[in-house]
């Protein structure tokens, strides 16, 4: 399988932006200069969750395919309801689901039915067996109240034959795994899984395991990329830590760029002595921007290397999550062929004092939950540097500052943006 080019619609102008980028203008122009994979393949149902839908996927079948009984009862004909007062129709046989009853049904004439028996097609209502007068020659009496359609399931109410069920595009869920079996097929067509390769840079960089010197850290940058990667459903290609030189970082951005559709990379990106991964992705790539101006998360590199789109996160722990949620995780799913989620905001009151400068945008790590009155409250622990990984361990939203604010009182109402859905 080949590799597709990625990026589109290269900015000159990008090249040479030193000013910071509003995380909006950061968003817009990393969507507007990625493309969707193109290649296709059929997969089994169960393969198929957390991907893209290529092909449309219409309905080869009516659901339910029979008009059947929502009720345990009795199939009768509207014909056969009397006007006024009531009548004896004789039960002539029984259907259960999946045993449908054979044979015709004439006038004065009725069936036992079970909840999802497909109802005789002479019959158009069906009658709670509680609506029934049982009599010791197993007939039954019916009244006058019954109407067509009564507690009849009609063929295909639920998705008509030739129905497109989902869309080209659409992030296949759980349900969407019961519906897709619901009209009888076992397999889908994908678009491909998108491989995304990642590494770490810094001399001072050890891994688990292993023991640290004095100046040293265990580069935990990798596991939660892997995490929060592993979760979009790609395929992961952790290429390791390299060194704080030039050209060990050269060779293995080219190396992740061959196979990857997408390279991500944190630290070296400040403007600190070490700081070389946008002087390479100069020679080997392009470069689109350096600074957004959020908090934590500013200096974030975005660009290309031979065709595949290229992420350089800051080195903190925080900003690395952070960037990833609002920057790569969107431009990830447009790429598997999706959209970005739609972004849900709530508004929520503070329990604590945030303290803030005005001039970006801050995500800070929160602990929503409802007060006693049944509203949405949030509180923030402890240090919000952006590397005290342990404030998103905690947290369960983002709690959005925007950029023009100031410190935030107590009581006031903030935007949230929580961590977690039930799908
Ligand atoms: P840098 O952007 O390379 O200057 O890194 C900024 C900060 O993040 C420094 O304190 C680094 O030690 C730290 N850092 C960089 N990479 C990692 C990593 N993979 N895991 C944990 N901390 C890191
Ligand atoms: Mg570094």
């Amino acid at each position: 399988m080949g590799k597709d080019r990625l990026v589109i619609q290269p900015n000159c102008e990008d090249d040479y932006d030193t000013g910071s980028l509003t995380c909006e203008v950061a968003l817009r122009r990393i969507l507007g200069a990625v493309r969707g994979v193109s290649d296709i393949e059929s997969v089994p149902l169960r393969e198929a969750l957390g991907r893209v839908v290529a092909t449309p996927v219409v309905s080869p079948i009516n659901v339910p395919s029979h008009t059947n009984s929502a009720m345990d009862g009795y199939a009768v004909r509207s014909q056969d309801v009397p006007e006024s007062g009531s009548i004896q129709l004789k039960v002539i046989g029984t259907a259960f689901a999946g045993t449908p009853y054979q044979g015709p049904l004439g006038k004065n004439e009725a069936i036992r039915v079970m909840t999802g028996a497909v109802i005789p097609p002479e019959t158009n209502i069906v009658v709670m067996q509680e609506q029934v007068e049982v009599d010791d020659d197993g007939s039954i009496r019916i009244d006058n109240r019954h109407r067509a359609g009564q507690n009849v399931r009609a063929a295909g109410e639920d998705i008509g034959v030739g129905t497109q069920v989902l869309h080209r595009g659409h992030l296949i869920t759980p349900a969407d795994l019961g519906l897709v079996a619901s009209i009888g097929l076992a397999k889908i067509d994908l678009f491909r899984r998108i491989r995304v390769a990642f590494f770490s840079t810094g001399d001072e960089l050890r891994g688990v395991g292993e023991t640290l010197e004095p100046g040293q850290i265990y580069d935990s940058n990798r596991y939660t990329l892997f995490g929060m990667l592993t979760r979009l459903g790609v395929e992961v290609i952790d290429m390791g830590v390299v060194k704080d030189s030039r050209e060990a970082v050269r060779h293995k951005l080219i190396d992740a760029a061959k196979t990857a559709d997408l390279v991500i990379t944190s630290g070296g990106v400040s403007v600190g002595e070490a700081d070389y991964i946008k002087e390479v992705l100069r020679e080997i790539g392009e470069v689109r921007f350096w600074k957004v101006a959020m908090k934590p998360g500013r200096p974030l590199a975005f660009g290309a290397i031979d065709g595949s789109v290229f992420f350089g996160l800051p080195g903190n722990p925080v900003s690395v999550m952070v960037t990833f949620y609002q920057f790569v995780q969107p431009c990830i799913l447009k790429i598997m062929g999706g959209q970005a989620r739609p972004e849900i905001l709530l508004k929520a009151r503070t329990q604590n004092m945030l303290k803030k400068r005005p001039g970006r945008v801050e995500y800070q790590r929160g602990i929503l939950s409802r007060n006693d009155a049944g509203e949405f409250v949030v509180h923030t622990r402890g240090d919000q540097g952006s590397g005290i990984l342990s404030s998103m361990s905690t947290a369960n939203c983002f709690v959005i500052l925007p950029m023009d604010s100031d410190q935030i009182e107590r009581g006031s109402l903030v935007d949230i943006q929580p961590f977690f859905g039930i799908v």
